[in-house]
């Protein structure tokens, strides 16, 4: 009986996750340039880092990391409609084609009455195998490294129809694409919620087109688009050859920064990481993000507020009672030509459990305090100084000293600075769990 009961189970699985969920799709109207590679596996540093100077030389607002931070959140965006079943929410970032499929798959899930309920997302990695500057189109290959729990709900009942009982690692491969000639939109397109045409905020008709100024921001020719989405493996990389950066042990990467900021400190560093781990486990806490917003990178943001969204609207409240920080260790620095990356692994202690909110009953987990690990990557643009004034973690903008106050994008609202991309001050760019941190980092850093 039991076996029968896991093999119904296993099938519900697979059915709810076979059916629209991570399918290929392709759009037709860029058939032009070669097909993708679907999973990432040799890539060629020198070429790629050639195509990414000859991509700035003719567009000099193009840069690397900025594309990176921007696909991301492109992922997050995207991946948030699918979850809440909002297929115009994801229109601006799809060419037609792919959106036509995505929201076909909305549509049936809607049919169905399945509603999906993905908890844990995490972006783990990002890698760029291809890099094309061609004559009719740019077009750059993202491979994203995931982890995530996959779950179902029937939307009648509320009922689960499907979990994948835990944690699991996957991959995607997305094709950002535009038109030979179109340039960086500097205010950030569609990403940061304007027409990449006349700038206004976004606000589209049925048909893709801006309000505003009737343009089509869906052709590639005012922006990067989504040309493909395709499932693929986990494997476990980095964009270092897409950045042209170096992988540094801790002491030669604090070096390495202090060179271009004589007033860093390592020890203040570190006692910023526990300010900022308290800040926001604070914050997840009460499930209101807004009190760490400041010292988020925009991915490591709508990672954790999808997380938080999910927990209200299940009445689930995680408690971390008694938390303490037992050691932050820093283990390595990504120096790259635009930013620094410090990982450092905090181990703590608590008591982890979760209550139902409209019952007060533990739900999960018990008063026993147990120590943990995470992975917290924190990221600054280099040659940033320190300068001992308030920044994000004191609720501050790091370029005009203003109150804390930012958009959906992270711009300050009274100085327009981009405040949680890291180029003024040190952001919170990703928290990994140690099963899925790389062994590049584990192992130590390779030398410089
Ligand atoms: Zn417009
Ligand atoms: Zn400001």
């Amino acid at each position: 009986m039991v076996v029968i009961v896991g093999i119904v189970v296993y099938y519900l699985i697979k059915a709810a996750f076979s059916s629209g969920e991570k399918p290929h799709y392709e759009s037709a109207q860029f058939d032009d340039s070669a097909a993708p590679a679907p999973v990432p596996k040799a890539v060629d540093p020198p070429l790629v880092a050639e195509v990414v100077a000859a991509l700035h030389a003719d567009d000099p607002d193009f840069e690397a990391e900025t594309f990176l931070q921007r696909a991301e959140m492109t992922y997050f965006f995207v991946n948030r409609a699918y979850q809440r079943r909002d297929a115009p929410a994801m229109q601006p970032y799809l060419a037609p084609e792919v959106f036509d499929e995505r929201a076909q798959a909305v549509q049936s899930l809607l049919a169905e009455h399945q509603k999906p309920a993905q908890i844990d997302l995490n972006v783990c990695g990002m890698q760029v195998p291809s890099v094309v500057h061609g004559t009719a189109n740019d077009r750059i290959v993202v491979h994203f490294d995931l982890v995530s729990r996959e779950r179902m709900l029937d939307d009648r009942t509320g009922k689960l129809i499907a979990d994948a009982g835990d944690d699991r690692r996957s991959g995607e491969t997305w094709v950002f694409s535009r038109k030979a000639g179109t340039k960086t939109v500097v205010s950030g397109g569609v990403v940061a919620a304007k027409c990449p045409n006349c700038g206004a905020p976004l606000s589209l008709d049925e048909t893709a087109h801006c309000k505003h100024c009737n343009a089509d921001v869906t052709t590639g020719e005012h922006n990067w688009i989504v040309t493909s989405i395709e499932p693929s493996d986990y494997v476990g990389t980095n964009a270092d050859e897409f950045l042209g950066s170096q992988r540094l042990s801790p002491d030669a990467g604090f070096l390495a920064i202090a060179g271009s900021d004589p007033a860093f400190a390592s020890n203040e560093f570190l006692k910023r990481v526990a300010t900022a781990f308290d800040a926001l486990q604070t914050a997840w806490q009460a499930r209101d993000l807004d009190a760490a917003r400041g010292f988020m990178s925009a991915g490591a943001y709508y990672a954790r507020s999808a997380q938080v969204d999910q927990l209200k609207e299940e009445h689930r409240k995680n408690v971390l009672e008694g938390l303490n920080i037992d050691s932050i260790t820093p283990l390595g620095v990504m120096h790259g030509k635009v930013f620094d990356d410090v990982m450092v692994r905090i181990d703590a202690t608590c008591a982890e459990y979760e209550i139902d909110d409209t019952t007060g009953k533990i739900i999960f987990g018990d008063k026993h305090p147990n120590p943990f690990a995470e992975y917290w990557t924190f990221q600054r643009g280099v040659g940033v100084a320190t300068t001992g004034k308030a920044g994000t973690l004191e609720k501050q903008c790091p370029n005009c000293g203003a109150p804390f106050n930012v958009n959906a994008v992270g711009e300050c609202t009274y100085c327009k600075a981009t405040i949680t991309s890291g180029k003024f001050d040190w952001v919170l760019s990703r928290i990994e769990q140690p099963e899925n941190v790389v062994d590049y980092w584990t192992v130590g850093a390779r030398a410089p």
